[in-house]
């Protein structure tokens, strides 16, 4: 028999917790298999820390948004927000789901052009945007979402000698009873700038107004704001036809819904209090279809949601490099994924798993990621049980933001795989190097003499 491991004893007030139909709940849950394939295979073959998708996942996400909207309305697109998650394999998997791309740089514009995108199935949001963006968008007949005044004068300068019609939208920020008020990007509803930016457009020569934009916020924990919204988009919409017998095509109502993780501070887990797709549905659908726009005039629905379909597919997979004592006696866990891999720890409460059977013993717990710097802590209270130095753990719900945001900070980044629907694991971003990382760096001749 194994020797087992000593740890030290301590004693602990019992949390009992709510009973369930087994009685008290005091059971340890354990991650320890991704859509059929073992975390621990997976970490022994890619390293570890690993970052995970599941392409199942995704698509029944995207499947289930699409089913929500297209039962209540006639004319649904969706556009992946780029930002959100923008490895190709992932954009790809959206694309090949029918998403177009919505994207807020040129960059990503063009990661999207060499996804096999047409131009004519990009949104371009995002309050910069270069002349050069512009022209490319114009070109390419994409969807330009004006942020701000300053953004529709150069393209009023820019298709004035052209014979080519920029097709734009305008994004729309507004009061919706969610505060704080995103009022920083678009023009607003209420101060009237979003109907002055309506006219100008109207008036210009060589550009169409195509769309109406918003995108109230993000994590938006109740339907109602998206009919508040809706229905403002819609008055401006029926205003436009009204004056210049002008329909509007489409009205983009962006993202935001939340996903299931659990912000910080919040009195209840995000799966038990997060909206499901059919309820932002709802609200969206019977404010467009409850307001004055006529029957013939309906526009085409798009939708930029993004991390409310990609947050639970993702998994950051890590091990235990230490244990130890704080100096107020409480218990550290030091895991090898730092705030550099899992940025939206800042603002989520992740749940972290053990990834095998371990002891139903848990004590309340820090767990720090390696980065030598004091505010990488992944969570900064929790009732975990003992693992040891090289036991393997799972953050599930990450697949929305941390592999756009992530920090090339103290280490380099780990390996992405994709697990598909058949089961086989695909690295879709290898772990960098530090050859590909200083190939970019320059050493100038003076400081180059050995
Ligand atoms: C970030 C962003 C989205 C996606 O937002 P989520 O909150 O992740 O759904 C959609 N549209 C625009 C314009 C964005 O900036």
């Amino acid at each position: 028999m194994e020797k087992l491991k000593y740890e030290r004893p301590v004693i602990n007030k019992i949390n009992a917790g709510t009973p369930d139909k087994f009685g008290m709940n005091t059971r340890v849950k354990v991650i320890d298999e991704i859509d059929g394939v073992k975390v621990s295979e997976l970490l022994k073959k890619y390293g570890s820390p690993l970052y995970v998708i599941s392409e199942k996942t995704v698509r029944d996400n995207y499947k289930d948004a699409y089913r929500a909207f297209s039962n209540r309305y006639p004319k649904v697109q969706f556009a992946w927000s780029y930002k959100t998650n923008y490895l190709d394999a992932v954009c790809r998997i959206f694309h090949d789901e029918g998403s177009w791309a919505e994207v807020v740089s040129g960059f990503e514009y063009d990661k999207a052009l060499s996804n096999g995108i047409p131009g004519g199935q990009i949104i371009f949001n995002g309050p910069d945007k270069s002349d050069e963006d512009l022209l490319k968008a114009i070109d390419n007949s994409s969807f330009i979402h004006i942020d701000h005044f300053d953004e529709l004068y150069s393209i009023i300068r820019l298709t004035k000698n052209t014979n080519k019609k920029a097709k734009v939208a305008i994004r729309v920020n507004m009061d919706t009873g969610i505060y704080p008020q995103w009022d920083r990007f678009g023009f607003n509803y209420e101060n009237g700038e979003a109907w002055n930016a309506i006219n100008r457009i109207m008036l210009a020569d060589n550009i169409d107004l195509v769309g109406l934009h918003t995108h109230i916020g993000t994590y938006i924990m109740t339907p109602q704001p998206y009919y508040v919204a809706a229905s403002k988009l819609s008055e401006l919409a029926v205003r436009t036809h009204k004056k210049y017998d002008h329909a509007i095509k489409y009205i983009d109502m962006g993202g935001g819904f939340a996903s299931k993780n659990t912000l910080k501070g919040a009195y209840l887990p995000g799966k038990d209090t997060c909206p499901s797709f059919d309820d932002y549905a709802d609200a969206i659908t019977n404010a467009i279809l409850n307001s004055e726009i006529k029957p013939d005039n309906l526009p085409v629905l798009f939708l930029e949601t993004g991390r409310a379909l990609i947050d639970d597919a993702g998994y950051l997979l890590g091990t235990v490099l230490a244990n130890k004592r704080l100096a107020n006696a409480r218990r550290a866990t030091i895991i090898d994924i730092g705030v550099n891999l899992l940025f939206t720890s800042f603002w989520y409460q992740h749940e972290i798993y053990p990834a095998k059977e371990c002891s139903n013993v848990t004590e309340d717990t820090t767990i720090y990621g390696p980065l030598c710097m004091n505010i990488d802590i992944i969570r900064d209270a929790v009732q975990f049980p003992v693992l040891q130095k090289g036991d393997h753990v799972v953050i599930p719900r990450i697949g929305a933001y941390n592999m756009t945001q992530w920090l090339q900070f103290i280490t380099l980044r780990p390996n992405v795989v994709l697990i598909d629907n058949d089961k086989n694991v695909n690295i879709i971003r290898e772990k960098e190097t530090l050859e590909a990382f200083k190939n970019l760096e320059k050493i100038p001749g003076h400081l180059n003499g050995k």
